[in-house]
């Protein structure tokens, strides 16, 4: 038997103005794993993270959540019924809300199990102390821990990751990377995690999907795309990791 994956995306396709940015693009996520859509600026990663949010549209194609049609063939379930979890660089924490607040938000739990669940959540993102704090008066990596922990309070199926740490310092960056990687793994979320650079990848990745003009040219494990690419192009794309 073959387990369900959390996530599948069949033959989507989006074009804009006549220009094809996503064709036909295929990939999915385990419960429990991460996969990253690594591909060059403008490839249509972004876009296609927009449609299995529901804030885009997709053309064509399908898009299931723990086997369930939540996208395509006339059906179009709406983002907040989607059971995914968004986390973006520029997705900012609701300045006028404590962290707990923010934590909170959007919950649809009575005020015990609510205030609970952030307690757990800030826990585990090494931030229980700061939950009465506001947004200002935190570090920018402290912000991206919060916004984890509000992006997983309501347990959702599916997190989805758009560059989510490139508006950190470079040495702050692999420690958040690797406390969130923790986080999510306990919670046993499905990640599909965009990026552009191979590093991240290959550090954060259990399969990696390599995108470019909007078509997926590679998937696999990431050593072997590093040590087997498809074509010059990939091999380029990954000469020069960080
Ligand atoms: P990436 O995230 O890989 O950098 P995007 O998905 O953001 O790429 O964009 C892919 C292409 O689609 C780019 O050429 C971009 O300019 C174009 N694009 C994205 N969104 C829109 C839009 N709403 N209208 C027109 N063009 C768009
Ligand atoms: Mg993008």
């Amino acid at each position: 038997m073959t387990a369900t994956p959390r996530l599948e995306i069949s033959h989507i396709a989006k074009s804009f103005g006549g220009q094809k940015v996503v064709d036909d693009v295929s990939l999915s996520v385990m419960p429990g794993q991460v996969t990253c859509l690594l591909g060059p600026s403008g490839c249509g990663k972004s876009t296609t993270l927009r449609m299995i949010a529901g804030v885009e549209s997709p053309d064509a194609g399908q898009i299931h959540v723990d086997g369930q049609l939540i996208c395509g063939d006339g059906r179009d379930v709406p983002p907040e019924s989607r059971s995914i979890g968004l986390m973006f660089q520029d997705f900012a924490l609701f300045p006028h809300l404590s962290v707990a607040q923010n934590v909170a938000f959007g919950l649809k739990l009575d005020r015990r199990a609510a205030r609970a669940r952030v307690e757990e959540l800030l826990g585990k993102v090494g931030m229980g102390r700061h939950i009465d704090r506001f947004p200002h008066e935190l570090s920018g990596g402290e912000q991206q821990r919060v916004a984890l922990a509000r992006a997983l309070a309501p347990r959702p199926k599916v997190m989805l990751m758009d560059e989510p740490f490139s508006g950190l310092d470079d040495r702050l960056r692999d420690d958040i990377r690797d406390e969130t990687l923790d986080v999510l793994k306990a919670e046993g979320t499905a990640v599909l995690l965009v990026t552009h650079e191979p590093g991240e990848a290959m550090r954060m990745a259990d399969e990696i999907a390599l995108m470019r003009d909007g078509r997926i040219v590679q998937r696999g494990a990431p050593y072997n795309i590093y040590n087997t690419p498809v074509d010059r192009k990939a091999a380029a794309f990954f000469s020069d990791i960080n």
